[in-house]
């Protein structure tokens, strides 16, 4: 620990005081926005506001200006702007270097970064570089009033606690966010900010990896996150056949199916369509839980949903603990009949 500590002082981090802002790490694709950015735009301006700071964000790609004005539109105050052709796909040491040495430079007290397969690649290293800390995937994030600090709450001990994590020695304080945990910011059309250009000083020879060919994974139908009505299955199910009651229901509603950890498990679904603390995290309009019990991981993924439906034969079951309705009943009574009205509809 004193080891640690001592190097953070030697990198410069005695004085805290002079580490201001909150980023956040504008991820994009083919020149879109991930959804994930946007939605920490919403929270890193609710931190800022808190701490009567600057919100930025952080765009870097290969003629992306276009995407700043989004970013003013959803909070931004500032957007440091990193263009360069050898910026257009995701590289972990381009990206690395520019965001670690613009951190460096300008000293934000926070960082904020989705956890896609680029932020978690990236935070990692961006925290290593600064010798600072990271918490991975938070579910909450807050500021403590008496000292500033940015409390990071997170699933620990396999999900059986929340622990909240401050980071009080080091700067910046970086986070992680899985994707749908925090709910978009209103657009306000026609918001203005200040881009301030970054210098690109790396060459494609500091790099050592080469892209080649970039091959787009098929769809896999799934789209949960995006979807507005979900009806999710658990063991009481019992099998995968009666699986397809569900997705029956689901299609009635133009919605997805879904499953907890111990259906995928079993073989019901696929996991790309698992929701929960290890799959995905929701926020539909609707969410119909059958047959499942409510485990705090598979709370973790769907407990910002609009409205929440329970159908179990467990009264006691933790599900109805968040639920909006409860239908205490065996399931498999219940979905033929919900089957029924939905195609009369
Ligand atoms: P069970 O807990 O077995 O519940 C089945 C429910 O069905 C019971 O409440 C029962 O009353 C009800 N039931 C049975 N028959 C019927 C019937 N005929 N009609 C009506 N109700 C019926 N879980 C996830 O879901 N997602 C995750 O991402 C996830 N990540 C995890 C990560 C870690 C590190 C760990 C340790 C666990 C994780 N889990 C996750 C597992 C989680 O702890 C639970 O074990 C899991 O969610 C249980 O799934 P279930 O509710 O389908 O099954």
């Amino acid at each position: 620990k004193d080891a640690i500590i001592s190097e953070g002082q030697k990198a410069g981090q005695s004085n805290l005081n002079q580490y201001q802002g909150v980023w956040v790490f504008a991820e994009q694709r083919e020149g879109r926005l991930a959804d994930v950015a946007i939605e920490l735009l919403g929270e890193g301006r609710k931190l800022a506001d808190q701490l009567g700071q600057k919100l930025a964000a952080v765009l870097l790609g290969d003629e992306v200006e276009s995407l700043a004005g989004q970013l003013f539109a959803f909070g931004a105050d500032r957007v440091y702007l990193a263009q360069d052709p050898i910026l257009k796909h995701y590289r972990t040491e381009a990206y690395a270097t520019v965001v670690a040495d613009l951190a460096q430079a300008e000293k934000p007290a926070i960082v904020l970064y989705g956890a896609t397969h680029v932020g978690r690649d990236l935070a990692p290293r961006v925290t290593r570089r600064l010798r600072t800390g990271l918490t991975a995937d938070c579910t909450e994030l807050d500021i403590d009033n008496e000292s500033g600090l940015l409390l990071q709450t997170r699933p620990a001990f396999g999900g059986s606690i929340m622990a909240t994590i401050v980071c009080p020695n080091h700067r910046p304080q970086m986070a992680t966010v899985r994707p749908g945990v925090f709910s978009k910011p209103e657009k306000v059309e026609g918001r203005k900010g200040e881009i301030v250009t970054v210098p690109v000083k790396i060459a494609e020879k500091d790099i050592r990896t080469t892209i080649l060919e970039v091959v787009k994974e098929a769809k896999q139908g799934a789209n949960l996150e995006e979807a507005s009505v979900i009806v999710a299955g658990g063991r009481g199910i019992g099998n995968a056949e009666k699986f397809k009651l569900l997705d029956e229901v689901a299609r009635l509603l133009g919605g997805e199916v879904a499953a907890s950890r111990a259906a995928v498990e079993a073989g019901w679904l696929g996991p790309e369509r698992q929701v929960g603390q290890t799959g995905k995290t929701v926020r539909p309009k609707l969410y119909i839980a059958c047959g499942i019990s409510g485990a705090i991981q598979h709370r973790a993924g769907m407990q910002g949903s609009e409205v929440i439906v329970a159908i179990n034969k467990d009264p006691n079951a933790p599900i109805f603990t968040i639920a909006d309705y409860g239908i205490v009943a065996d399931v498999h009574e219940i979905l033929p009949i919900l089957k029924e009205e939905l195609a009369r509809l």
